[in-house]
């Protein structure tokens, strides 16, 4: 039973472990947008591995392709040695990237996290640009090590750690329904904006040029905000003036889940970073940093990690991206993600306890209010953190699972697997309309 499981993992692992404290279950199987646990009761899976796989759970052609490179002799270590599974690896993941950076890229294979690639895009742009400071943004999720949880752009885990990687600075996120300036709507994107270019101009500004700027294009821990493409211009503007190299962390938004490749292009930008892990690795772990060439001003070593050669992962990545493509799962990721966003809207205009839905594609969030509570200057009622748990608890029974997050944990997020069906949306839907229901009016 699922009870027998429960019991010994929580006996054995870490106090630090989330996921089976929210849903309580040892899973055996799981297929498509669903997991089974051991007791035969089955799940749509709205979480996918953190978004990590876009074709769901055991797509049938990945699996083939990775029986076959099992089968092959091929080394599945090599460290940074070449392969032709890595050779055809790179060149895949060179076509997905926008003209002004594929004719130039340069890819550096890391330790299979995302954490890691945050970490080697830094130490990057601090070596070729010879600066320390880095400038983040309010809500920001970068990754677990120390280096990168000194980029979070909130307290969370980073507060039981004392001094972390000194040199980073929070700017205002444009987050406008909790807009930092008070204002709200189309405002908050100008007004973030021009904080942002104000502040980097200003020599007397009290901050250093800084060796880069690192940003996701649709926060995603941080609440599923999406940033409006206006800001997105002018960050690129700024930092292509003054020399600052522009990280854009793709890790959870990349690979097709906003309904672009990458969530940056929705303002036709091109970063001189770009990090990647989760779906790249078609469901396995694998983590990169793309950049241009003329960064490349690192010394062999400079980044390693033994487990940066993990040949099964790139077949899968690349077996991903092709069927990706075949079936046009980026543009069903846009279609599908209008059908979940207006069943949320629906279920949202019935219910007091939604702020916002918010999101872009399959990366979908709502933001959930505690309508007792005081409004704040723009009306809108606080953050409801507990209500959201109790929904995420009662959709977990009903058959469904989603994640929290934002900066108060008071956001449901989906992020199912791009190729989940009408119907299984619609079910998703349903079971989440049922759960507001029943919190009344
Ligand atoms: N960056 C972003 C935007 C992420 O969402 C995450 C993971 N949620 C990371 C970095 C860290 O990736 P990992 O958990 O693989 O280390």
């Amino acid at each position: 039973t699922n009870g027998f499981y429960l019991d010994r993992q929580a006996r054995r692992e870490s106090n630090a472990r989330s996921y089976p404290r929210r849903f309580p279950v040892a899973l055996k199987s799981a297929f498509g947008s669903t997991v089974t646990d051991v007791e035969g009761r089955t799940y749509l899976d709205c979480l996918a591995g953190a978004g990590t796989l876009a074709l769901g759970h055991n797509h049938p052609e990945v699996i083939e392709t990775l029986q076959e490179v099992l089968s092959s002799g091929l080394p599945l270590h090599t460290l940074d040695l070449t392969t032709p599974v890595k050779d055809q690896f790179i060149a895949d993941i060179f076509d997905t990237l926008p003209s002004g950076l594929r004719e130039e890229a340069r890819i550096q294979f890391c330790s299979p996290s995302g954490t890691d690639a945050v970490e080697a895009a830094i130490k990057l742009a601090k070596t070729a640009t010879g600066r320390t400071d880095i400038i983040s943004f309010r809500g920001a999720y970068h990754g677990m090590s120390q280096g990168s949880l000194s980029l979070m752009g909130s307290l969370g885990p980073k507060a039981q750690v004392g001094q972390l990687v000194p040199g980073a600075h929070f700017f205002p996120y444009p987050y406008a329904y909790r807009c930092p300036f008070g204002r709200g709507g189309e405002e908050t994107a100008s007004l973030a904006a021009e904080y942002f270019e104000r502040a980097l101009r200003d020599p007397e500004g009290g901050i250093n040029l800084p060796a880069a700027v690192i940003l996701e294009a649709v926060q995603g821990e941080g609440g599923v905000i999406p940033a409006p493409a206006e800001w997105l211009r002018a960050v690129r503007r700024v930092t292509r003036d003054l020399g600052i190299p522009l990280i854009l962390d793709e890790v959870q938004s990349g690979i097709g889940r906003t309904g672009s490749f990458y969530a940056f292009q929705k303002a036709g930008i091109v970063p001189d970073i770009v990090v990647l892990s989760k779906a790249i690795g078609g469901g396995l772990p694998l983590a990169v940093v793309i950049y241009r060439e003329g960064l490349d001003l690192w010394k062999p070593g400079a980044h390693a990690g033994t487990f940066r050669g993990n040949q099964l992962a790139m077949a899968a990545g690349s077996k991903t991206l092709e069927i990706m493509e075949r079936d046009g799962l980026v543009e069903r990721a846009a279609i599908a993600g209008r059908r979940l966003r207006a069943n949320l809207e629906r279920i949202a205009a019935e219910t007091p306890y939604i702020g916002e839905v918010r999101g872009e594609g399959l990366m979908l969030g709502v933001e959930v209010v505690d309508p007792a509570g005081r409004p704040d200057a723009l009306g809108h009622p606080p953050h409801g953190p507990e209500i959201a748990r109790m929904i995420q608890n009662e959709v977990f029974r009903a058959g469904v699972i989603l994640e929290t997050g934002g900066r108060y944990g008071s956001v449901l997020r989906l992020l199912p697997p791009l190729i989940i069906s009408d119907e299984e949306i619609d079910q998703v839907s349903g079971v989440l309309a049922s759960a507001f229901e029943r919190l009344g009016r």
